[in-house]
């Protein structure tokens, strides 16, 4: 075992990116225009990575899989995005925000990156304002700001619920700008399969073009992995269909390490599972925690009558209702971390006061603040003696303006008025915080390719904070990476052009090439979903909101047989020169399959709880803090990082210990 050097610099905290930027290489502009980069994935990361790249000079080539890069996962986003502006005048600082970063991960993240991001995190709102997202404002015209879980001030930027789509509007907008001076090439429905390496370089890709088939190469002097997570290695998650490891897994095999594969984030607030014909979950955004207020029966026999239709919640009085986050946690109440709330969901829920019919559900509730808005704008427009009719109306006014879209997409999907009854909420996983190991430059362990956004592992360590990952995802393509990569780029101004014509991009194309006839040779008759399912279930039960040696040791060896069975026996219709969908999955499928079996082995590997992974042997026996998790940061105050060796089981695992020199390490409380 290694310990992998991050390549954090010296120096005090606050001017550790300062001195940094000061002191590496650059590239002149005249030499960035012989200089080619591939950017794999144009969703925040990649599309504000790509875009900078190619306003600084860069030559440009980039690749998704959607017909656009308009229809990125990120697009997805709801909530918000996070930056230290204090524009609340409430104490928020550059510092607050590493803290409270820090900290939400459960101290298992780096010092140097976090404190960097929330430096940059205030250029973010800038450079979109600037570009014209249209973030939602005070009356008086100034940007409003909301809360998010794990912090005490309001600090979240956002635009209604659609803060993503606005966002990447932009940095789309951004990419087109340099498409249009012919800096960027864009490589819609293009697949990247796999990463190409010379005398250890990362020097280009063997992508598929899923509209013909077609297997191409394409060189350049770095690569940048912006794919995204791979939270649907559980099968049913928050994420869009086609999310997926393929691009990151590539690279792991050709040597980049993973890093922390078991962190996964599981969202509090997602509209229950209904059942087995689902293959998508739907967020309600964590945002609704600002006004919605958290509750469960407090006697077992009004949840049954609940459960069984013979009552409705509405009828339950305040004094029948338990608020359990607001009395397990009075400091922060309902805006407690993701993973704090949903492990008191399924505390709950497991002790029998669960909500519907499945009995895994509570309720997000509105009624008081639409009460509290409601007498608000009463007395602010002048209406005495509003009836109690009037107040709601006008309360539910406000709510429809914060939070409109969420209630009409929760009203379309469960049928209930969330205006008039609770929302039944439960959670579900949303995000994965492991991903490609990266140092401080944001350079994975093979020279020359980086990892950006969701893709790499770099910021939130244990637990991600909501209206983070948009945070970290732009800093890491608009303010991050432009300067790293061009340390390294300048050694590359002689390089002249990659060939592709070289024994490597032979051997990679063979290798890609192989292994879709391989996975087109399946003997048997089931689908790429029934492994997919079938793998969903194993990573929930086993790999899921808790876990236990004995679960987890099952779990590898169950993934291993799937997997032996999935390659022996899928059944893909169609052919490999077409466009095939069936087809991609299965490549996704297959590196999932390996994946998750390194996720089991990794969380075998941290016996301890912390953030969003709890080991049920790892839990605090008495005190305030009791059947919280547990961490130990005597044996694990680190980052694991695996370097593959073949099977799943036998990657090697590489440590990078956590330095701790600006913040206190502590139990981590939110009472
Ligand atoms: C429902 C939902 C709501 C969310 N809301 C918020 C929020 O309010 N605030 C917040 O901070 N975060 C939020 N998040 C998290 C956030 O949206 C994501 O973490 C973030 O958008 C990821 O951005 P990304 O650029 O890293 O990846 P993505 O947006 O997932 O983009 C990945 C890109 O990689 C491409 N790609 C992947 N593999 C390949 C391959 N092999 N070949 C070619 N291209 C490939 C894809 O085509 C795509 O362009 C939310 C997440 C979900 C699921």
């Amino acid at each position: 075992m290694s310990i992998l050097d991050s390549k954090i610099p010296e120096g005090p905290l606050a001017d550790k990116w300062t001195n940094h930027k000061n002191k590496i290489d650059l590239v002149n502009p005249a030499n960035k225009r012989n200089i080619d980069v591939i950017v794999v994935g144009t969703g925040l990361a990649g599309g504000s990575a790509a875009a900078t790249l190619a306003e600084l000079g860069y030559n440009v080539k980039t690749f998704c899989y959607q017909d656009s890069p308009r229809r990125a996962h990120s697009i997805a986003a709801q909530g918000g995005i996070n930056a230290a502006k204090n524009y609340q005048g409430d104490g928020d600082s550059n510092y607050r925000l590493f803290y409270d970063t820090v900290k939400g991960g459960d101290y298992r993240s780096r010092e140097a990156n976090v404190y960097r991001l929330a430096e940059v995190s205030g250029n973010i709102i800038d450079q979109c304002v600037a570009q014209g997202v249209p973030f939602a404002r005070e009356y008086g015209g100034l940007l409003d700001n909301r809360s998010f879980g794990g912090v005490l001030v309001s600090r979240t930027f956002y635009a209604k619920g659609q803060t993503g789509q606005q966002l990447l509007l932009g940095a789309y907008s951004a990419m087109n700008r340099q498409i249009n001076r012919g800096k960027i090439k864009p490589y819609n429905r293009h697949e990247m399969l796999d990463i190409v390496k010379v005398d250890g370089k990362a020097r280009g890709i063997i992508a598929r073009d899923l509209v013909t088939g077609a297997i191409e190469r394409h060189s350049a002097h770095a690569v940048v992995l912006a794919t995204g997570g791979y939270g649907n290695v559980f099968f049913l998650s928050t994420n869009a269909m086609g999310s997926n490891v393929t691009a990151a897994w590539r690279a792991h095999r050709r040597g980049a390490y993973f890093a922390n594969p078991c962190y996964t984030q599981i969202h509090p607030t997602c509209i229950p599972v209904s059942g087995d014909h689902q293959s998508k979950l739907t967020l309600m955004s964590e945002s609704l925690r600002n006004d919605g207020r958290i509750w469960v029966p407090k006697k077992l026999e009004d949840a049954q009558a609940i459960r069984e239709g013979k009552k409705k919640p509405t009828e339950l009085s305040e004094e029948e209702r338990d608020y359990y986050l607001e009395r397990r946690y009075p400091a922060f109440g309902n805006l407690v971390p993701r993973d704090v709330a949903s492990r008191a969901a399924k505390e709950r829920c497991d002790a029998g006061f669960g909500v519907n019919k499945t009995g895994e559900a509570v309720y997000l509730d509105f009624a008081a603040a639409i009460q509290r808005y409601g007498k608000e704008t009463a007395l602010t427009e002048h209406i005495s003696n509003p009836s109690e009719e009037e107040i709601k109306k006008l309360g539910a006014a406000v709510i429809e303006n914060k939070y409109g879209n969420l209630f009409q997409m929760y009203q379309k999907i469960v049928d209930e008025n969330p205006y008039e009854t609770p929302m039944m909420i439960y959670p579900a996983v949303h995000y994965t915080m492991g991903g490609l190991w990266v140092d401080y430059n944001l350079q994975t362990t093979i020279e020359g390719c980086y990892a950006a956004g969701e893709a790499n592992f770099s910021d939130h360590g244990a637990n991600r904070l909501g209206a983070s990952a948009l945070m970290q995802g732009l800093a890491d393509g608009y303010f991050v990476l432009p300067y790293t990569i061009g340390d390294y780029l300048s050694n590359d101004i002689r390089t002249g052009e990659i060939s592709t014509e070289t024994p490597e991009f032979d051997q990679a194309e063979k290798e890609v090439t192989e292994r879709i006839q391989k996975l087109m040779g399946g003997a048997g008759n089931h689908s790429v979903d029934y492994y997919h399912k079938k793998l969903g279930k194993i990573m929930w039960n086993k790999c899921g909101m808790s876990r236990n040696a004995q679960g987890l040791s099952e779990a590898i060896d169950e993934i291993a047989a799937l997997r032996k069975d999935f390659w022996e026996n899928v059944k893909i219709p169609g052919t490999i020169n077409s466009m095939n969908p069936e087809l991609e999955k299965a490549g996704r499928v297959a590196d999932f399959l390996e994946l998750g079996e390194l996720f089991a082995k990794d969380a075998l590997d941290r016996n301890e709880s912390c953030g969003g992974h709890f080991r049920e042997e790892s839990v605090e026996q008495s005190g305030e803090q009791k059947g919280e998790a547990l961490r130990d940061d005597e044996n694990f105050k680190y980052v694991s990082a695996w370097e593959y060796k073949g099977e799943p089981k036998d990657a090697q695992l590489h440590k990078e210990e956590l330095i701790f020199k600006n913040i206190e390490l502590k139990t981590r409380s939110y009472k």
